[in-house]
């Protein structure tokens, strides 16, 4: 992706190991992508949770001798990029509460729409908020609540917010897990040697060697037990399934699977679509490292054109010396992206991305291709135009001022520098993903759980 979306976060849960720690530690390495802010891991260890947290990456903030000292039979886990709530360490998750019914942990991905005014009720109400989090909505509501345990309290707390969510909760119970009623937010279930684990994506079962079982979902709740394996709490309703689009697309990792498919093979056939729909006159397609190289190996291959590497990203890239402002965010670009001009040299380029959200990453990239001598730039974006704000736990507030006004394809197309601009269509993806409907609010602005304008931007403050 040539512009900046950040996922909200990740989130495991597992029961009945005794090396819960280290199996969650190990998944949170995997689901590094999905949130690279702060880390935490709450284990459940003779009915009391012990719970280790930090700003930074997985890496960063666990050794071996903490996660080993953790100890434990269950666990649950968070990777978190803050959507709402601000960077700071209290907003670390998991989350953890002593209640009335007991002590519990949540690890929470996504976005709540109504919680803004829910914490303000609370609030009314005498509660008092540590963090600026929406997650602490659902603690306070669980504490709250006239449930008889906290597997009753936490479906009592749901059912009084809505948006888009996975959660992981730990309790002396077992590790509850559940996916908001249109599934917007992804969760799946699986299986390590008979004991039930739960995660925002496959690869962190691939990474712990568990089983894929089936996804979470839209709407289910269940309960991971060591003895009684996995109860649904609440059934789910597979027909309302309107998974964020943007997973497929961009934030899952291309070896994770979703619907028993690869989202690899999901990246390659939007760029088979894209190139059915919008086919490019070019000698070479190109795709943006890394996320776009599926959809540009799709692309290529319906147009039977080559696919050569003609973009090479830096992946050690620090932290830049030169004074914040355009010229930095532009400069920014080139110490991370360079061009092969032997691959660009006299020809017409297609430039694959999967998708535009920040135009002056995309007109630096159709400059240097350019100056390395190619006769013609073509760009093609593996999605529909992006041009609505997501309210269920996507940061999009880096979609940058240059195409923010825009209207007119045109217009952007001279903006980014482009011989010409086209984008796959909303209906091209749900053909390209082969699932039946998909959220796609970003795009066309149709928002699956209905948005307070009020409210939107952030559920919770962030002071
Ligand atoms: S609005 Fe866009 S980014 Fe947000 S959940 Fe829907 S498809 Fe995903």
């Amino acid at each position: 992706m040539s512009g900046e979306l950040h996922e909200a976060c990740g989130v495991f849960g597992i029961v009945g190991r005794t090396d819960a720690a280290a199996l969650t530690a190990e998944a949170l390495f995997s689901l590094q992508h999905r949130g690279q802010e702060s880390a935490g891991i709450a284990v459940l260890d003779n009915g009391a949770i012990h719970l280790r947290k930090g700003m930074g990456l997985v890496h960063e903030v666990f050794h071996a001798d903490d996660v080993n000292r953790l100890g434990g039979l269950a666990a649950i886990g968070h990777v978190r990029y803050s959507t709402t709530g601000a960077s700071r360490p209290e907003n670390a998750q998991p989350l953890f509460v002593r209640a009335h019914l007991g002590p519990f942990a949540l690890a929470h991905n996504g976005n709540l729409v109504d919680a803004l005014a829910a914490r303000d009720r609370l609030e009314r109400q005498g509660a008092i908020f540590q963090t600026t989090t929406d997650t602490e909505v659902v603690a306070h509501l669980m504490a709250r609540s006239h449930a008889t345990n906290l597997a009753g309290a936490f479906q009592d707390a749901l059912g009084q917010l809505s948006g888009g969510y996975a959660f992981a909760v730990l309790t002396p119970d077992g590790v509850l897990g559940a996916r908001d009623p249109f599934g917007i937010r992804p969760l799946v279930l699986g299986d390590l040697g008979g004991m039930p684990c739960i995660a925002s994506e496959t690869c962190a079962f691939t990474a712990i060697g568990a089983d894929f079982v089936r996804e979470v979902e839209p709407g289910e709740v269940l309960l991971l037990a060591a003895k009684s394996g996995v109860t649904v709490l609440a059934g789910g309703d597979p027909s309302r399934d309107k998974l964020c689009a943007f997973e497929l697309i961009y934030f899952a990792r291309p070896d994770s699977r979703f619907g028993g498919e690869s989202i690899y093979q999901a990246r390659r056939r939007l760029g088979q679509q894209l190139a059915r729909e919008a086919p490019a006159p070019a000698d070479v397609v190109l795709g943006v490292p890394d996320s776009s190289l599926p959809a540009a190996e799709g692309f290529a291959a319906e147009l039977s054109l080559p696919q050569e590497l003609g973009l090479v990203k830096s992946r050690y890239v620090g932290r830049t010396f030169i004074n914040p402002g355009q010229s930095n965010r532009e400069s920014g670009v080139q110490r991370k992206l360079t061009v092969v001009p032997e691959v660009v040299h006299g020809r017409s380029v297609a430039l694959i991305d999967d998708s535009l959200v920040r135009g002056t990453t995309m007109r630096h990239l159709t400059r240097l291709l350019r100056e390395a001598g190619a006769t013609e730039v073509h760009v093609r974006i593996a999605s529909p135009r992006y041009l609505h704000p997501c309210h269920y736990g996507i940061d999009t507030s880096n979609r940058d001022e240059l195409i923010a006004g825009v209207t007119r394809e045109d217009e952007l197309r001279q903006l980014i520098g482009a011989d010409s601009l086209k984008f796959l269509s909303a209906q091209g993806v749900l053909r390209a993903t082969g699932r039946p409907d998909h959220c796609l609010a970003c795009f066309t602005g149709e928002y699956p759980v209905p948005v307070d304008e009020e409210e939107a931007g952030g559920a919770t403050r962030d002071e």
